[in-house]
């Protein structure tokens, strides 16, 4: 969320911002909606005031005995007791709609971020390794896990509805591994681990600016004011609100957790195998900072970097992409992608997103750190995924297919297998 007095010095930026996202919000709309609630609390003070004044003279008077008047002045009373009625009535009606309209201002955008409606806008930085050329011998994932017997789609379906899976044997292991792999990864980098808390109340998510927006994503618990996240981004950042915290050096934290998604409106897309599934595996990495465009730029790299290290470790190639405005969320301020090359998609499919947030989500979480002049401000955040899985044993799988069907183990994944160098076919 982005301060009134900010928006009002930049509310054409801001409109900008929300129609190159695709946002469907008039900020001069929530300016006139401002401008109304001052209006309105203006009146609802003088009645009271007024009302007040009245108060205090019928008590002198009855003090005095000039009982007179007394009548007179109750009436006036009883009157600016019922236009207050109604006045209050008007202005909790556009406090709300104001509230409510704050909460979907989106985020500016970075200067450097391309302008476009879809991720096909979206613009490729870099590539690092060879895709696999198309060969129709080679198996995709599906395939590949029940030959293995380590992907069990249809008993997934079967127990729980579509976009279920059952992972089995030494896919259980393949998925555990490179989470492993990522976690040790980026705790030799100084993130610090955290085991975090999946069901979340109303409140991280909407501070965190999952809602109001991403509400149909997320799925609620019956008779509770809960939900499960979508992403250990939720509760990582929500852990200091309203706290103010010491980021001379930025915090980093990094947690491993299930996600929940609903998926809302991807029905028919992305149905085959592991990867658009209702519930994933992620290790997430967030970082606070301070208010430093340059520094949360520079930590953007850095986050980006980790997960590319890890894609390299786990030899797979891929690209990373500039995201572009209108595939950015509304709390995005830059964003970069990671696609890694899916053989059976013959196509570069996303598999990571790095966020720089600016204090999009800490002015809603309320944390702060005092700067060099003993100010109080919000910190920056940012987010990145360092793996997800069962998405990344799409290429993973293969990728790494040998033509007898045998998958082979990237080295440094070799450690959390046992050992093991191949998967061999069992049937
Ligand atoms: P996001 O938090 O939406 O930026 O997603 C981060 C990563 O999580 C994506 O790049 C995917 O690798 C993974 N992911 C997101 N949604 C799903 C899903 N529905 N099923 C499987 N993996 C997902």
């Amino acid at each position: 969320m982005l301060q009134l007095k900010w928006i009002k010095q930049n509310d054409e930026k801001v409109q900008t911002a929300a129609d190159q996202k695709g946002i469907n919000i008039s900020i001069k709309e929530l300016l006139i909606l401002d401008e109304e609630k001052r209006k309105l609390r203006k009146k609802v003070e003088d009645l009271r005031f007024k009302r007040n004044k009245l108060s205090q003279e019928i008590g002198l008077l009855k003090r005095s005995g000039e009982d007179g008047l007394i009548e007179e002045l109750k009436n006036k009373v009883k009157d600016i007791n019922e236009k207050l009625l109604t006045i209050e009535f008007d202005l909790k009606n556009v406090e709300n709609q104001f509230d409510e309209m704050m909460l979907q201002v989106p985020n500016i955008i970075s200067e450097d971020t391309p302008i476009g409606s879809s991720d096909k806008d979206n613009v490729e930085i870099r590539r690092v390794g060879e895709p696999m050329i198309e060969n129709k011998q080679l198996k995709d994932h599906v395939a590949l896990g029940e030959m293995h017997d380590m992907i069990d789609i249809a008993r997934g379906v079967k127990t729980g509805g579509s976009r279920s899976y059952f992972l089995k044997g030494i896919g259980v292991l393949l998925h555990r591994a490179v989470e492993q792999l990522a976690f040790d990864i980026l705790i030799k980098k100084g993130l610090t681990p955290l085991e975090v808390p999946v069901m979340v109340r109303t409140d991280a998510l909407t501070n965190t600016g999952y809602f109001p927006l991403g509400k149909d994503q997320t799925y609620k618990l019956v008779d509770e004011n809960k939900w499960l996240v979508g992403s250990s981004e939720v509760p990582l950042v929500s852990y200091y609100a309203n706290e103010i915290v010491d980021v001379d050096l930025p915090l980093k934290f990094s947690a491993s957790s299930k996600c929940f998604r609903s998926e809302v409106g991807s029905s028919g897309r992305d149905v085959h195998g592991l990867y658009r599934v209702h519930q994933f595996e992620k290790v997430e990495q967030v970082v606070l900072c301070k208010a430093d465009e340059e520094i949360s730029n520079q930590l953007l790299l850095e986050i980006t970097s980790n997960a590319e290290e890890i894609l390299q470790l786990l030899e797979l190639p891929y690209r990373v992409m500039a995201v572009c405005s209108g595939d950015m969320s509304q709390k995005t301020y830059k964003q970069f992608d990671i696609e890694t090359w899916m053989p059976s998609r013959n196509a570069y499919g996303e598999t990571h997103s790095s966020s720089n947030l600016l204090d999009f989500q800490t002015l809603r979480s309320n944390i702060r750190y005092r700067d060099e002049n003993g100010e109080l401000n919000f910190c920056y955040s940012l987010n990145n995924t360092a793996i997800a899985s069962p998405r990344i044993l799409i290429p993973l799988l293969e990728n790494h297919q040998q033509e007898d069907g045998s998958i082979q183990i990237p080295k440094a994944l070799q450690k959390y297998m046992n050992g093991m160098e191949k998967i061999v076919p069992v049937k």
